[in-house]
């Protein structure tokens, strides 16, 4: 039996797939998220499938793919496109090319023109495809960077997409407004840009005058998609903490979700983690208030007065929203700190989760 799951990113608003066959055990993950690979390994164990491939549609700008994590923790084959030139692949794919998943496969159809590397994969009865960046609900990927081109994604779409029959799902790349899935024969008749009597034309016209601002994580994710999603080979891959559940972000950030932090503290542990707040005194004293038993200790004044912090415990670092404090974590493994984390969210998420606090000076 076919198992599909379709998973999503908020951050990056990037869809995950999984396509398993429940018989062999064998699956495939379609553009997993490297922020995201502990859920899938997860989800792939309670559904009792193993990865033995990660394809991603293309190189990715606006997150980081999980392929090289799913490789490092269950060995599966990343495969993207030969067009995409990265680093670390163990297939590169091309156009007809067939990836199996024990007695089932999906077929690989280039569909260049988001990048020159774009690959949509189509299963293997034309029931479901999944088309990257190429086609989206409604729309479709940008073509103004990374060897873009409307006239290529046009021909992409109509002759390798909406080429398949009618009543094919398709399963794109993203969806910004949290649609999930659409048919050949709805983006055909509806789609605003590529279906109906636009001709390449009108939709290269279109396409040229979008205005699009520069994708925010770009200049950080090609690179890093450019090695499959290897984590920076100068950073050494730190080993799981086990003070307390964290999870860490690709730029290397160990982070404590406040119900966890509040957990450890409800259950005792308050004298053993050491709360530091790296606020200014009068953000410490103001509305947001700070966590019950919170030194104070400004991001200014941390790396000369580290010495007042017990390095034989762990530390969590809180600011207003996250960013100060994940700059705090820097400096103190810098001081030599190794167990240390960053309050997920700050006092923001705090508030918001309706977590204790104090207001006033500690
Ligand atoms: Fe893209």
């Amino acid at each position: 039996m076919l198992v599909f799951r379709q998973l999503f990113d908020p951050q990056s608003s990037t869809y995950t797939y999984l396509l398993g066959d429940s018989s062999s055990g064998e699956a495939l993950l379609i553009d997993p998220v490297f922020e995201h690979v502990r859920r899938d390994t997860a989800l792939l164990r309670e559904l009792g499938l193993r990865p033995v491939a990660t394809l991603d549609t293309h190189v990715h700008a606006d997150h980081v793919t999980g392929a090289w994590l799913h490789k490092a923790g269950s060995g599966s084959r990343i495969m993207l496109s030969e067009a995409s030139a990265a680093a670390n692949a163990d297939r590169l794919l091309k156009h007809g090319d067939r990836v199996w998943f024990g007695g089932r496969h999906v077929d690989v159809r280039a569909t260049p023109g988001h990048t020159n590397g774009c690959l949509t994969y189509v299963l293997d009865d034309q029931s479901m495809a999944f088309t990257g960046d190429c086609l989206l609900i409604r729309g479709c990927g940008r073509t103004d960077f990374q060897q873009g081109s409307p006239a290529r994604l046009y021909r992409s779409v109509r002759e390798q997409i909406l080429s398949l029959p009618l009543d094919c799902l398709l399963y794109p790349g993203h969806d910004y407004r949290g649609l999930t899935v659409t048919s050949v024969a709805e983006e055909e008749t509806f789609n605003p840009r590529l279906g109906g009597a636009v001709n390449e034309a009108d939709f290269s016209g279109y396409m040229n005058n979008l205005g699009l601002p520069h994708p925010k994580l770009m200049d950080f994710a090609v690179p890093a998609n450019l090695r499959c999603g290897q984590p920076d080979p100068t950073m050494a891959l730190a080993q799981d903490p086990s003070w307390a559940p964290l999870s860490c972000n690709f730029s290397g950030v160990w982070e404590i979700q406040p119900s966890v932090l509040e957990e450890c503290i409800a259950g005792g542990r308050g004298d053993d983690i050491q709360v530091i707040d790296v606020r200014e005194p009068e953000e410490f004293t103001g509305g947001l208030g700070h966590i019950p038993g919170a030194r104070l200790l400004p991001l200014a004044e941390l790396a000369a007065r580290s010495a007042e912090i017990d390095k034989s415990r762990p530390v969590v670092t809180v600011c207003r929203s996250g960013a100060r404090s994940a700059q705090a974590t820097v400096l103190l493994q810098k001081s030599g700190f190794s167990q240390v984390a960053n309050l997920a969210g700050g006092m923001l998420r705090w508030r918001a989760e309706a977590m204790p606090f104090d207001q006033g000076a500690s």
